[in-house]
């Protein structure tokens, strides 16, 4: 079932690598069982999965691996965007947080 349909994200917004399909869509897979939250500032972007639906892709801000989950509504895109507009985003930070070095 297609809830959201690609084109309403913005191409600045979409993502081609979406990483490995995350079931606990909230919290990090790769560094299960620590918890870490991904809340809505790890959201790197959204793209469709092999199915064709759509997806919302983070990065994991301790280990930095890509996963994916499926967005259910609209709202997962527009707090996304939200967060963007506010500068929130984990993405727009000018470091790696874990290196201290500048981003590429
Ligand atoms: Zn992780």
């Amino acid at each position: 079932m297609k809830d959201v349909d690609i084109s309403i994200i913005d191409p600045d917004d979409r993502v081609l690598d979406i990483g490995e399909y995350n079931a606990s869509v909230m919290f990090c897979p790769f560094c299960y069982p620590e918890y870490i939250d991904f809340g809505g500032r790890t959201t790197i972007g959204f793209g469709t999965d092999i199915y064709g639906n759509t997806v919302q892709v983070h990065e994991c801000p301790v280990c930095f691996q890509k996963s994916h989950h499926h967005i259910g509504d609209i709202h997962s895109y527009e707090i996304y965007k939200n967060f963007k507009s506010l500068g929130l985003l984990k993405s727009q930070q000018l470091t790696n947080p874990k290196t201290k070095e500048p981003k590429q």
